[in-house]
């Protein structure tokens, strides 16, 4: 059901992202997509990250670096809509699990959100990963060229 719901979501936001000014789109990301072991404080600044390959993190900043739009790594989902609530802030490609993905998309309405789902090979929560080319085809679909 909520997969469902998902879809339904992502085909309205698509209508109304696409087109959009890399600057007025923000990508999101759990914290969990950083590995346990890492040390680096990526919460605060993402480019704390030291781009060793180890998590989608450093893939994640090569897109932002590439594509010119803000990028956020998250702890929680009040941090999240406190980052959507930006007036620059037009629309968010989410990436999370389909629970935080359900709320972010209602939290943040009407703001669209194209959401995006991660993967949890070592369970919940933990070292998750996510389609750095589904996220990439995703941005230049949206984008304004
Ligand atoms: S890419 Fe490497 S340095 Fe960056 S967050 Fe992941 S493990 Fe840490």
């Amino acid at each position: 059901m909520r997969k469902i719901l998902i879809r339904l979501n992502n085909a309205w936001a698509r209508l109304r992202l696409t087109g959009i000014a890399p600057e007025n789109l923000l990508v999101l990301a759990p914290h969990c997509l950083q590995r346990s072991d890492c040390e680096r404080n990526i919460l605060s600044d993402p480019d704390r990250c030291a781009r060793c390959g180890q998590c989608d993190v450093a893939g994640l900043l090569r897109l932002r670096d590439a594509l010119g739009m803000p990028f956020r790594i998250v702890a929680g989902g009040r941090e999240a809509v406190a980052a959507v609530k930006r007036p620059d802030i037009h629309g968010v490609i989410a990436i999370a699990c389909g629970k935080e993905l359900t709320a972010g998309i209602l939290a943040s309405f009407p703001k669209p959100v194209l959401a995006i789902f991660n993967q949890c090979p070592h369970g919940p929560c933990r070292d998750t990963c996510v389609s750095l080319d589904e996220v990439e085809t995703a941005l230049k679909r949206l984008l304004a060229r």
